[in-house]
């Protein structure tokens, strides 16, 4: 085994690959976030916060910018039309960008109020989006800008239709990074804590979801260490793949972590593509790497 793996469970050894490299893609950018795989296009997406810009990737051309100035996009997915959803910090709201380039504004606002700054998003298979929204950029000039904040960090649901947008959690401290199991019984929602705050409240917890649109049961699913989890996404088998703050860890669903893929920087956030979605690509402080797995992320988006 290579020294870029550490093993806590032998389910773990099943899958990494040993002879796979960590390889890093790109950097010299200011904070990497939110990347996000477009199998058809055969590229990846992923923000550049602090920079105010959007990345892409391909395998033929490397990075390039894609979308500048971004309104400090955090987090993105694609919806099952295939659309780019995106959390903007700036903008303090969900964004969707149309097949003709286009960017439409899907919610920015809950009870006539502005909401924070959307950092990560998913959409369900009914298309439904689900998002967190804690303050984290409106509380720094680094990833959005200084603004006063007019509502409490919060977890929504914006109904299918793009209509309804509802609360789905608002027992949080930082609600961040998301994630629905395989089968979309369980949402997994990552809690930062308050920023700045050294002894803040970090863990990822579990929801079950209920009648496909409420969640119930919340509970303290993992805590990582060392650092905290930011971004997280799911293998087909349900493993939860997070971030942390030295690498890549693998959590089974029961919240034994297996192993851990190390990296030499923070890991902010981390997704499955290239091909059958086996290879993980993964936002690390200023830099972006991918390593191939023997494992599959789930299917769709
Ligand atoms: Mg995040």
């Amino acid at each position: 085994m290579s020294n870029d793996y550490e093993v806590y469970d032998e389910r773990f050894n099943g899958y990494v690959l040993p002879n796979a490299p960590l390889v890093c893609l790109g950097d010299g950018f200011g904070w990497t976030e939110g990347p996000v795989w477009f199998a058809d296009l055969q590229c990846l997406l992923f923000s550049d916060v602090p920079n105010n810009r959007v990345m892409r990737w391909t395998s033929s051309g490397g990075v390039s910018v894609f979308r500048e100035p971004s309104q400090f996009e955090n987090g993105h997915t694609r919806d099952r039309q295939g659309r780019l959803v995106s959390c903007s910090h700036r903008d303090r709201g969900i964004t969707r960008t149309e097949l003709d380039g286009t960017v439409t504004m899907l919610a920015d606002r809950f009870d006539g109020r502005r909401l924070n700054s959307p950092n990560d998003v998913v959409v369900k298979s009914d298309g439904s989006i689900w998002f967190s929204d804690p303050p984290y950029g409106i509380n720094t000039d680094y990833e959005g800008g200084k603004q006063i904040q007019e509502r409490p960090a919060t977890v929504y649901r914006l109904d299918p239709a793009g209509r309804e947008l509802s609360i789905v959690a608002d027992d949080l401290v930082g609600p961040n990074g998301l994630c629905f199991s395989p089968d979309e019984a369980v949402l997994y929602v990552v809690e930062t804590g308050r920023q700045f705050d050294p002894k803040a409240t970090q863990y990822i917890r579990a929801y079950d979801v209920e009648a496909g649109s409420q969640l119930r049961n919340g509970r303290v699913f993992h805590s990582v260490k060392p650092g905290n989890a930011d971004g997280i996404c799911c293998d087909q088998d349900g493993n939860l793949w997070s971030s942390a703050g030295d690498g890549v860890h693998c959590i089974a669903p029961d919240g034994t972590l297996l192993g851990k893929i190390k990296l030499p920087f923070t890991v902010s956030n981390l997704t499955f593509g290239g091909r059958n979605r086996s290879q993980l690509f993964i936002c690390a402080s200023h830099a972006l790497f991918t390593i191939s797995t023997n494992q599959r992320g789930v299917v769709f988006p």
